[in-house]
């Protein structure tokens, strides 16, 4: 089973409790009734930003998260514990309101999690790297630039692109640039042709 489970941000700052526990590694509740196993798409109502997996549900008093930002009334609820699978706070293609996408919250039907889980991965899919240790490294700076919260700068740092929508932030030793995903690609491949020589000059030597 799948489900996409909406969170209001008035009562729970879910976007900054999922790179919180992306980062730490650690389970979290939310208030929910899934079995174990499930798949569970979070999202807030402005779109979807996290993969998860129902680890199990227990009825209880709510668990204690700094997250919070309401109090508790003490009284027992159901709460589904939660593990994260993958975190991406700019996902291009479900960065939308779930109502123009169509979409239900609760439990979805096969279809439109195929939909949802290919949408889901594409956004994550790097044609450009050529090892493992490349793709750890990339998976790592992807999640730091993904869900780097300062808002982008104006325009993009190499050309005039300056809708607020295609920004996005790169991130170099010296620091995070706004860039548009164009010349994102292209700096990605510029950084690994670079790696490529430097490594084919090593064994000639
Ligand atoms: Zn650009
Ligand atoms: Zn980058």
């Amino acid at each position: 089973m799948c489900h996409v489970l909406v969170v209001d941000e008035a009562s729970f700052s879910i976007r900054k409790a999922v790179v919180h526990y992306y980062e730490t590694k650690e389970p979290f509740y939310l208030p929910g009734d899934l079995t174990e196993g499930e798949e569970v798409f979070l999202a807030t109502k402005e779109g979807i930003f996290a993969f998860a997996e129902a680890l199990f549900t227990e009825y209880t008093t709510r668990p204690e998260d700094p997250f919070w930002r309401i109090e508790s009334d003490g009284s027992e609820a159901s709460y589904v514990c939660l593990d994260l699978i993958s975190v991406d706070l700019r996902h291009p293609l479900l960065g939308r309101p779930l109502e123009q996408l169509g979409m239900p919250s609760g439990s979805i039907d096969g279809k439109t999690r195929m939909k949802l889980l290919e949408s889901w991965q594409f956004g994550y899919f790097e044609a450009d790297v050529q090892t493992l240790d490349q793709a750890k490294q990339r998976r790592t700076e992807r999640f730091n630039e993904r869900n780097h919260l300062e808002p982008v700068a104006r325009q993009c740092a190499f050309c005039n692109e300056a809708r607020q929508s295609l920004l996005e932030w790169h991130v170099t030793p010296d620091g995070y640039q706004t860039v548009c995903p164009t010349c994102h690609r292209w700096l990605h491949q510029q950084m690994h042709q670079a790696v490529d020589t430097a490594a084919a000059t090593e064994e000639h030597d």
